[in-house]
């Protein structure tokens, strides 16, 4: 089902440059440990390009493979001639007993020009980046809303890449009936893993703005 809004008006009073870098969250730590491995695949994830599908090949990485313990963890990269590491959440989903173990970590990148994220789009399969010893975070408590019987998802934009990893875990199958994903995007063109999600057995809203075409 597609559900059109039309934007509403919010009256926000702008934060003061200080205010905001004090509501800014500190990023993660960087990692102390890096480990080297080549991109499997690097391929526009939107009709415009906004978004990339990054895929980490670790077949030689078992130990970084296996750390991936919940959907929601996330890891560093140190991109080349990068000054500063980004941290991009996993949008594969985390190794299951009922699921043969994918040697790689796929990713949903944002590609702001002027960034490491750019240069980590700009890069071909084969090309070696450094990432993070191991996954950081915890992830998604799932076992909190074990007995929950109706579960709303909300994700916007890039954000969709965690609940990816969410909704192609367990977490799904074993709440068949109650999962609701509600996904909102600029518009179409902005919209990552259509395909997939459309045949998705979950609940499946897509918010986006008609006004909103930039
Ligand atoms: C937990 C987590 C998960 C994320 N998952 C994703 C994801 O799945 N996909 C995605 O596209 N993005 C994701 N991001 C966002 C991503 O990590 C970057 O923040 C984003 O690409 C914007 O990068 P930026 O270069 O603008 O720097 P930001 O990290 O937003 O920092 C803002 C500015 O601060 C300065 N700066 C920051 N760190 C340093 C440093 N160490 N040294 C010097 N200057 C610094 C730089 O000038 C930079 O432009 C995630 C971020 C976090 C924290």
């Amino acid at each position: 089902m597609l559900l059109r809004c039309a934007p509403r008006r919010l009256h926000l009073r702008p934060l003061s440059a200080a205010a905001l870098a004090s509501a800014a969250p500190a990023p993660p730590e960087a990692p102390t440990e890096w480990a080297e491995a080549p991109l499997a695949s690097v391929r526009p994830a939107t009709a415009d390009a906004s978004l990339y599908h990054v895929s980490l090949d670790l077949s030689a990485h078992g130990d970084l493979l296996a750390s991936h313990a919940a959907a929601g963890q996330f890891l560093p990269f140190r991109l080349p001639a990068a000054p500063y590491p980004i941290f991009l959440a996993i949008a594969s989903p985390p190794p299951s007993p009922s699921s043969s173990a994918a040697a790689a970590f796929d990713f949903l990148v944002k590609r702001l020009p002027g960034t490491p994220s750019a240069r980590l789009c700009d890069l071909r399969p084969g090309d070696l980046v450094h990432v993070g010893a191991s996954v950081v975070g915890r992830g998604f408590e799932v076992s909190r809303i074990a007995e929950a019987r109706d579960v709303l998802v909300f994700a916007t934009g890039s954000g969709i890449s965690p609940i990816r990893s969410l909704i192609e875990s367990d977490f799904v199958e074993s709440h068949k009936t109650g999962v609701s994903l509600f996904y909102g995007v600029r518009n179409l063109q902005r919209m990552a893993y259509q395909v997939g999600y459309i045949s998705l057995s979950l609940h499946f809203v897509l918010l986006y703005s008609i006004y909103n075409s930039w």
